[in-house]
């Protein structure tokens, strides 16, 4: 009787993609996510239950 390792069986994480924890929705960052540009960050909104699932900080040049 051989010991077998267990194989990892998590799919690697997709990059740029969100996933809304209310419905299920999910789509591309750049997909059909309600994205709010604020000063200071973009605030990624589900498109199907309005829920706000990102608060992206952006980085804003100072100017002097
Ligand atoms: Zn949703």
């Amino acid at each position: 009787m051989s010991h077998r390792s267990p194989q990892p069986t998590e799919d690697p994480p997709k990059k740029g993609i969100l996933f809304c924890p209310e419905c299920g929705h999910e789509s591309a960052i750049t997909g059909d996510w309600i994205v709010h540009e604020k000063p200071a960050r973009d605030v990624y909104e589900c498109p199907v239950c309005s829920m706000t699932i990102l608060n992206r900080r952006r980085f804003v040049p100072v100017h002097c």
